[in-house]
């Protein structure tokens, strides 16, 4: 296989594995494993092909650089979760009931975003 196609099959597999939301540097980690000489530019701009190819999709966290995920996944309505102490994040399944019930009178939700901030169980033992 060719050099490029090589990074971006360890690149996928990284994202699959994880089954969570990846930053550059956590992508870079996991698919060294595959591909030792691999370096954090290329992860940049295989990400970037990978966006344009619908494959991942950016998750964008208030006052964070952004992380990405499986379109496949991005694809379900979900909510993330992060950890304040190893700063991963993690997808949650479903959502929450009554939130047009927040809403002022004659107001009409049209979308929303919920972060649920804590510590994982890693963190938390
Ligand atoms: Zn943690
Ligand atoms: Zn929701």
């Amino acid at each position: 296989m060719q050099r490029q196609t090589l990074q971006r099959v360890a690149i996928e597999a990284a994202f699959k594995d994880a089954k969570r939301p990846l930053a550059p540097v956590e992508v870079l980690e996991a698919a060294r494993a595959d591909v030792p000489t691999l370096n954090l530019a290329t992860v940049y701009r295989t990400l970037k092909r990978m966006i344009q190819d619908h494959f991942i999709h950016p998750v964008e966290l208030p006052g964070e650089s952004a992380r990405y995920e499986l379109q496949a996944a991005a694809n379900q309505h979900h909510h993330h979760f992060r950890c304040r102490k190893c700063d991963l994040v993690y997808d949650l399944e479903g959502c929450v009931d009554g939130l047009q019930s927040l809403l002022p009178e004659g107001f009409r939700m049209t979308g929303h975003d919920i972060v649920i901030y804590g510590d994982c169980t890693a963190c938390n033992t």
